[in-house]
């Protein structure tokens, strides 16, 4: 029997995972539901974007059982159990092991550089508090309003391809930019050394503690310049309004201006000889107008001012394509079960979902030279597959 789109794609999950999905590090002591079963559902209820656990126990109920290749049905509360057991070092090295392929089988191979984005961002709001990861919201007068729940996010950016892969959570005393070194650190040993070209990150990362981290480990790093560093910032700002832009183009319809110099000075606690800070302005169709610093330790031997412009954007990849993405379309705001080690399974399931998603998608259905399908296409097609080719089950 022809296999239906959701069999397809199920295939090729199974190819790439290898054996993750028969040892993913479940930790129930006496499971009565393998894990497959659990984590294919889990997996496959985030790229159907039904991902919360009483749609994926209606699913699993349904005739749409056979097409998610679950052999029997399980409860919502099941899968709170599984998750809360379920080890995130697998699943981890499981995306990863994903992305490293992706690199071996050339996916990134239009662009010239490999970019790593790491971000901050608040999710999964409560009005009570449930868990060590719980952040509590106060008003100004520190009086306790609800809840919600923090974490960093990684992912591949600037190739054409946005494959987010990690997340760390941060409770109450830690901070995202902690939890964004620990992101970078396993990533760059999961990875390996040479896999990326840089990091891109905002403002609030441009310390000398993390840009030495990052140069300590053969990265360039490329971030947002404010006023939290304010002598070069406004050093920077003196210098390039008392010049013309030194290149102009268009993207897309907007038109850019560029301004870049070599040769700021570092200030005192950054052990670089020199920084090298990139200006652009932005002018929309419609009038709005965007400006930006960026600070950078990449020479412009390397690099030109257009590329480093492009390297600049590539942050934006990570808001757009990771958060809002998943947020959007997969639920990350929802708590499936407020549990520490269920929420930081949920937030790693989000970003697995959206990178074998786009893999599959932009990469292993898109041969030759006709337009990719959208991301919702393909949704409905697996939607499809779900009510289809299955045959009458009468037990
Ligand atoms: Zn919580």
């Amino acid at each position: 029997m022809k296999l239906s789109a959701l069999g397809r794609f199920r295939r090729y999950v199974v190819h790439v995972l290898g054996d993750y999905l028969e040892y993913p590090g479940d930790g129930r002591v006496r499971p009565q539901i393998p894990a497959r079963d659990l984590l294919g559902s889990l997996l496959l209820g985030q790229v159907l974007r039904e991902s919360s656990h009483h749609a994926i126990e209606a699913l699993v109920h349904s005739a749409a059982r056979r097409a998610m290749g679950v052999a029997r049905p399980f409860g919502d509360d099941a899968l709170g159990y599984f998750t809360e057991r379920l080890a995130p070092g697998p699943m981890r090295q499981a995306v990863v092991t994903v992305v490293r392929g992706a690199k071996r089988n050339k996916a990134f191979e239009a662009s010239r550089w490999i970019g790593l984005a790491l971000d901050g961002t608040g999710t999964g709001g409560s009005a009570a508090w449930h868990c060590l990861l719980c952040h509590p919201i106060t008003n100004t007068a520190g009086a306790v309003l609800g809840h919600t729940h923090h974490l960093s996010l990684i992912s591949v950016v600037g190739t054409g391809l946005t494959l987010p892969f990690d997340v760390e959570p941060y409770g109450p005393g830690d901070s995202e930019l902690r939890a964004s070194e620990r992101l970078l650190e396993r990533a760059v040993g999961t990875l390996g050394r040479r896999f990326a070209d840089y990091v891109v990150v905002d403002g609030a990362y441009a310390n000398a503690p993390f840009l030495h981290r990052v140069r300590a480990h053969g990265l360039h790093v490329v971030a947002r310049l404010k006023d939290n560093l304010p002598t070069l910032a406004n050093t920077a700002r003196q210098h390039f309004e008392a010049q013309p832009p030194q290149q102009t183009f268009q993207v897309g319809a907007d038109r850019v201006e560029i301004w870049d110099a070599d040769g700021f000075d570092p200030w005192e606690s950054l052990n670089w000889v020199t920084v090298r800070v990139l200006r652009y302005r932005q002018y929309k169709p419609d009038g709005r107008i965007f400006e930006a610093y960026w600070l950078t330790d990449w020479p412009t031997a390397q690099i030109g001012s257009r590329a480093l412009f492009g390297v600049a954007k590539s942050r934006w990849e990570i808001e757009n394509q990771g958060f809002n993405v998943a947020k959007n379309g997969h639920d990350l705001e929802h708590v499936h079960h407020h549990h520490p080690a269920s929420l930081l399974i949920g937030w790693l399931l989000v970003m697995f979902a959206l990178t074998l998603e786009r893999l599959y998608r932009l990469r292993y259905l898109h041969r030759g030279s006709h337009r990719p399908r959208a991301a919702i296409e393909l949704v409905r097609a697996f939607r499809l597959s779900l009510a289809t080719a299955v045959p009458c089950d009468s037990g």
